[in-house]
């Protein structure tokens, strides 16, 4: 039936402000398999994207696409 519509299953978070994004528009800069920038977040991170040819300067990713692993950081209570 409708098995060749555009899903909104691929949409991912933003790894620095969380936003909805679909890495499949192209417009978002992929950090990893599962890790993607939004692509306001790219270019304010100094990332240039040509269209069709994808990212020409690349975004400072510094301080993303960390694992969501829990870090052992004791808060004071
Ligand atoms: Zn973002």
């Amino acid at each position: 039936m409708d098995h060749d519509r555009q899903s909104l299953d691929d949409e991912v978070e933003c790894a620095h402000c969380g936003e909805l994004v679909s890495p499949r528009f192209g417009t978002c800069y992929a950090l990893g398999d599962h890790a993607f920038l939004c692509f306001e977040c790219s270019v304010q991170r100094g990332g240039r994207l040509h269209a069709g040819l994808g990212w020409m300067v690349r975004p400072d990713t510094t301080g993303l696409a960390a694992p969501a692993s829990s870090r052992g950081e004791s808060s004071p209570a």
